[in-house]
């Protein structure tokens, strides 16, 4: 703002000199007059401009430069005796570059400022009254409205251009953070995801399972509804293992992960809680339920013909355990301890069956 107004105060430091210097020259004025003349028209505007840009707030002093052109040009109109022409086109001139800013208030400010302008000139030279300008004084005028109204217009076209631009920019901005942000949620999705699945089996891990077993436990107990556990172990793992290796073992692993997500409910989570172990947890499932569940899933994994190496394919079987509450705990350890019992005792008793944990005494 501060070079474009340099610019027009330049500008209109030309036109006032033309103006005002075509109606002294009809006059015999002394030569501190054309001096002052000389130094207001040409002089002040490069001033004032140096002045702003040295200023600690440069709009503020452009502000109070705004006023001080008006208040100089008071002194003058009240100097010249208000010539009609040079005072109309001079004032409007300034008073609609004032409003143009600052809006209504701004032209309460610029009409003080030009009246205690002329207010000073009055005390030093007293009241003077000459309205009358010759014809060419009065063509320049006309001229200089013209070229007034002229630049405001531009100046409206360049200023709402400008306006266009920011908003333009500023969309553009707006999308691309919009854009970054969505990449970075679904960054922060995948971060999550990898910390909370099991890389082999692509289940949920037990640092998941920590989180929100105690959560779920908390919610179905507030429900009134049951939230049973399956424990499930591969039998004679090491068997599978020492017998076809370890990537064949791994195989064998992630088939019975596929098996148990296939066969869950939404909601139900599956998580991989240890080597070949895995924990189930049906929220809202009531134990029958559950042990036919376990039962489901041992008779599928018996049948499963698992493809270990190109032509080679093994069976496994898995035993399981099934604990609910709240007959078999309540809370996060009374269940996970009941439901590994109820899995050892189905090893115990020869593999390959699901037992339920036992109540309390
Ligand atoms: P049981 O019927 O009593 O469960 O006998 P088991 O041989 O399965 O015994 P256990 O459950 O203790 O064996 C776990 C074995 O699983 C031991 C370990 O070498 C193997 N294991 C653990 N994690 C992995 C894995 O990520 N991949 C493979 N291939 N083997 C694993
Ligand atoms: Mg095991
Ligand atoms: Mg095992």
């Amino acid at each position: 703002m501060l070079r474009l107004n340099h610019r027009v105060r330049v500008l209109m430091g030309a036109m006032f000199l033309v103006t005002i210097g075509s109606h002294l020259y009809a006059q015999v004025q002394p030569p501190e007059v054309w001096l002052s003349l000389l130094a207001c028209c040409l002089v002040y505007p490069h001033l004032v401009y140096q002045i702003g840009q040295r200023a600690p707030q440069p709009m503020r002093a452009e502000t109070a430069a705004m006023g001080l052109d008006l208040w100089i040009l008071g002194m003058w109109l009240a100097f010249l005796g208000y010539p009609l022409w040079i005072g109309y086109v001079s004032a409007l001139g300034l008073c609609v570059g004032f409003s143009a800013y600052f809006a209504w208030k701004g032209l309460i400010s610029a009409a003080l400022a030009l009246v205690a302008g002329m207010g000073s000139a009055t005390l030093i030279w007293g009241v003077r009254l000459s309205p009358d300008t010759n014809p060419y004084t009065t063509a320049l005028c006309m001229a200089q409205l013209a070229i007034c109204l002229l630049l405001v217009a531009v100046g409206s076209k360049q200023r709402a251009a400008e306006l266009k631009a920011t908003r333009k920019r500023l969309s553009e901005n707006e999308q691309a953070l919009q854009r970054q942000l969505s990449e970075i949620q679904s960054l922060q999705h995948q971060l999550t995801e990898q910390a909370n699945r099991d890389p082999l089996t692509g289940t949920y891990n037990r640092r998941y399972l920590d989180a929100t077993l105690p959560r779920e436990l908390a919610r179905c107990w507030r429900d009134g509804l049951p939230l049973s556990l399956i424990l499930i172990d591969i039998d004679h793992f090491k068997r599978v293992n020492d017998t076809f290796g370890h990537p064949a073992g791994d195989e064998v692993i992630r088939s019975l992960a596929g098996l148990l997500q296939a066969q869950s409910r939404e909601g139900d989570v599956v998580c991989r809680h240890g080597g070949e172990e895995f924990l189930v947890m049906l929220p809202n499932m009531a134990h029958d339920a559950a042990v036919a569940r376990a039962e489901r899933f041992r008779l599928a994994f018996a049948d499963f013909v698992i493809p270990v190496a190109t032509d080679q394919t093994l069976r496994a079987t898995l035993s399981a355990g099934v604990a609910t509450t709240p007959t078999h705990g309540n809370d996060q350890s009374t269940l996970l301890r009941n439901v590994d019992d109820a899995l050892y005792r189905a090893k115990k008793m020869g593999r390959n069956r699901v037992m339920s944990a036992e109540p309390p005494p």
